[in-house]
């Protein structure tokens, strides 16, 4: 897992026996649909305060416990997802989890209990729940349980390329069964104006962030010339990242921020990005104020994102800012140049002279100099960086105050 994603929405980093208690359950989320009670439940094992039923079900999951062996006991649970149905959503969303002893197995139920009172118009999102549980409850369920497992060493089965993309494929999934509407995804959504025209759009959840700002973010600079600048599909971008990515459809866990500038608005408004869009695409075109010209997205309350998207927004709307940071780039050295728009390939960006000082520009304002491996440092990248820095915060500084504040309200 992107381990620095766990740790930011809470995830890792958590102690054992430290769990948030049950949720207080929202008056709408009560009388839920298959409301179980783990008592009621067969109980497979119990062992002082533990007591582990042989299965758990909920509107989101059915979960079956086996005892693997006994002296010490070791359990096995498979997750399977439920669609709205309560039927299993798809061969490939189910996983098997061995080699929990009694603690893991806690732990397992007290993820999955977090659940039990939801009913599925939940499914984005559920106030009454644990910060770390509140959005998209059931995939912040699954990043628990991988994380979970991979502090306590359990083994985890499961047919996709990485567990970022199980989480990603089961959003997608689930989104679609639910029929989840652009309505849904309204309101999910805070926007502030952090510099003149440029729109801070912050949301909870990596997957609701990553699904919005996708096609728009990829139209505006995929290195994919079929789809840079081109009216595409969002399951022709998806084949075309699974080729070259061996995490497999990890992309909303990948990338914590995004930055479009308006034209790519204005094409999407125009049908130029393809149609249909999807319902979080159009949701998220709806809230963007017409007078936007640049538009960030990011998640976290981390400064980093924010500050490097923050740069992007100054670079696309600030002629002075632009020229300024251009002056400071003449000076690195030719070969550290080159040197830092190899890495920034390696990661993913088009080869786009523009895009490449946009990028860099960005990456010194987070504090980066884009070395690459085994790469000594150079004197003189450290000073440009520190001066792009120091014209950022003359331009920006209080921008990013206004950014920091809307996240933590
Ligand atoms: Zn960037």
């Amino acid at each position: 897992m992107d381990l620095e994603y766990l740790a930011s929405v809470g995830i890792l980093g958590y102690q054992s026996g430290l769990w948030p208690s049950p949720c207080e359950s929202q008056p709408s989320a009560a009388g839920a649909e298959n409301e179980v009670d783990i008592a009621e439940q067969d109980e497979l094992f119990s062992s002082g305060e533990v007591r582990i039923p042989s299965a758990l079900n909920n509107v989101f999951f059915q979960i079956d416990f086996s005892l693997a062996s006994v002296a010490p006991p070791s359990f096995a649970a498979c997750v399977l997802a439920l669609n709205r149905h309560g039927l299993p959503l798809s061969k490939e969303l189910s996983l098997d989890i061995d080699d929990m002893d009694i603690s893991a197995i806690a732990e397992v139920l007290s993820v999955f209990g977090q659940l039990q009172q939801l009913q599925r118009h939940c499914f984005l999102a559920a106030t009454g729940l644990p910060p770390m549980f509140r959005h998209v409850p059931p995939a912040a369920s699954l990043c628990r349980i991988f994380a979970m497992a991979q502090v306590r060493r359990c083994k985890v089965h499961f047919q996709h390329s990485s567990s970022e993309e199980f989480v990603c494929s089961y959003f997608d999934a689930m989104c679609e069964d639910l029929q989840v509407s652009a309505r849904d995804f309204e309101g999910l959504y805070t926007l502030t104006e952090v510099l003149p025209s440029v729109y801070s759009v912050h949301t909870d959840s990596r997957l609701v962030l990553g699904s919005t700002f996708l096609r728009f973010q990829e139209y505006y600079e995929c290195p994919n010339p079929e789809i840079r600048h081109h009216a595409f599909e969002f399951n022709q971008f998806k084949t075309w990242y699974v080729q070259k990515n061996r995490g497999g459809f990890d992309y909303y866990l990948q990338w914590p921020g995004f930055n479009i500038p308006s034209w790519v608005l204005d094409d999407a408004r125009a049908g130029k990005l393809g149609s249909p869009l999807r319902p979080q695409e159009d949701a998220f075109l709806r809230a963007v104020p017409a007078d936007a010209k640049y538009v960030i997205g990011s998640c976290e309350k981390d400064l980093q994102t924010l500050q490097h998207e923050l740069a992007h927004g100054l670079y696309g709307t600030n002629e002075n800012y632009r020229e300024a940071v251009a002056q400071s780039l003449a000076k690195l050295p030719p070969r550290r140049w080159e040197a830092s728009r190899r890495v920034l390939l390696d990661l993913g960006y088009v080869d786009d002279k523009v895009i490449l000082e946009d990028e860099m520009q960005a990456y010194m304002i987070e504090g980066q100099c884009l070395y690459e491996e085994d790469e000594i440092e150079c004197p003189t990248t450290g000073r440009v960086r520190d001066e792009i820095y120091q014209t950022f915060n003359a331009f920006a500084g209080k921008a990013v105050l206004v950014a920091l504040s809307a996240h933590r309200s």
